[in-house]
This record gives structure tokens, sequence and C-alpha cells, in this order.
């Protein structure tokens, strides 16, 4: 992955979005452009932006309902910029979930001050997710990256290269899902669709193999046709029976 932060931008106004476009790359960023909602959608569970730029009023839905649905699995730093200056609107779209609103017509040099402090935000939130901790603990899992070994309740899990690195990728993203293409181009570097029934057998092989210990406790939550997510789990399994 390229280290330039990689900003998705939905707007129908062309020019508006050819300003953003032109912005962004002399800023050194990356982006992605949507014209509507539905290749908003589409690009961010394919490309996984960083940061969303969000236009609210699209041909073909609203961005209060983009706003809804990238929520139900994603915490990315959504801005909206938008010609509508009521408080109505920034109201809804905030209580939806933005993180932040600008009125058209706005500066360039606010928009960018506002993307720093989103991706300073995402950035503060995966060291703090990230690697800097050795052992990761979940309820009765522990993963020691250094030794690459995993642990049930204080047995090891004898996991495939394949199967270890899946497991400590649902563990760095804790919480939050994984879409099947974001697996695969983490785990492999490249998918098809049909990689996905292979993924699929992966998963099946790595929860049987945490469930090995009798708990009952799922780690490993699915998400029919999006993805998988690790589950938060608050005490070791055998506590709860
Ligand atoms: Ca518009």
């Amino acid at each position: 992955m390229s280290n330039k932060p990689m900003i998705l931008v939905v707007e129908d106004d062309a020019a508006v979005r050819n300003l953003m476009a032109v912005t962004l790359d002399t800023q050194g960023y990356q982006y992605h452009l949507a014209r509507n909602g539905s290749e908003a959608l589409m690009e961010v569970t394919t490309h996984q932006p960083e940061v969303m730029l969000l236009d609210l009023g699209l041909p073909d839905m609203e961005g209060v309902d983009i706003i809804r649905k990238v929520r139900g699995w994603s915490s990315m730093p959504i801005i909206v910029i938008s010609a509508r200056a009521e408080d109505a609107d920034k109201v809804e779209a905030l209580d939806a979930g933005a993180d932040d609103y600008l009125t058209k017509p706005f500066s360039v040099d606010e928009l960018l001050a506002r993307l720093r402090v989103a991706l300073r935000r995402v950035h503060a939130e995966q060291q703090a997710a990230g690697g800097e901790t050795p052992i990761y603990e979940n309820g009765g899992l522990q993963i020691d990256y250094a030794a690459g070994c995993a642990y049930m309740a204080g047995s090891e899990i004898h996991l495939t290269p394949i199967e270890y690195k899946l497991l400590c990728l649902l563990a760095k993203n804790t919480g939050k899902v994984l879409t099947h293409n974001y697996i695969l181009k983490e785990i492999w570097g490249s998918y098809t669709a049909s990689d996905v029934g292979s993924l699929r057998v992966f998963m099946a092989m790595l929860r049987k193999k945490l469930q090995s210990d009798g708990g009952a406790q799922p780690y490993i939550q699915t998400h029919i046709g999006i993805g998988y997510r690790m589950l938060r789990i608050d005490r070791p399994s055998e506590e709860s029976q």
C-alpha cells in the first residue's frame, strides 16, 4: 500500500469534483471519485478510503443515507461538503454519524485543514489499535506477535501460515467488519470473485480451531455477503459456563 492517504470524493457536480481532485492531487493525496451514492458505496467497500468527502444532494440517494449505511460497519471519517447551510441539515448529517460539515462555497485551505484533522484521528486510532503491543489478548485468545504463536486458554493453537495471518488481521481490527475484498487483498495481495469461496473455507477452519477449547464463545462473526469481524470478548469463555 502506498503511504499517500486515500480520499474518496462523492460529488455529482463535475466542476466541484474536478476542483477537489486537482486540490487533493497537488497536496499529495490519492483519491477516488464517485458521482452518486451507489458509486460511493461501491468505492467504500472496494478501496477502503481513509476519509470520505461527501456532498449531501446526490442524484440517486440522500447523502445522509450514505452516512447511515457506511456507519453500519465503518468508523472512517466522513466530512460533509454541502450547499445546504441550514442548521437542520447539519444536525441531521452529524447525528447520522458525519464527523464534520463544510458549507459550499468552501475555501480550499479550510477543506485541507479539516482533512488533516480527520487523518490525524485515523492515524491515532490505527496506532492505538496497532502493532505496538506485542501480545494481543481477547477473552481466552492470546497472540504473541513476536513469537508468531496464538494460544487459546493457555494452550497453543496450531495454525497454518494463512490461518495465522487471517487471525492477526482480524485481531488488529477487533470490532471492525473487514470485507472479503479487503481480507483477500491483505492476505493474498489480489482477489477474484471465486477466491471468496476459499476464504470461507480458511475462515471455517480457523473458527473451528479457535473453539477447540470447547468454549461456545464465537470470536469471529460472519457478515453474510460482506465479510468477517473479530468480536471483543469480555472474559475467558470458561468463566461463562
Ligand atoms: Ca449535489
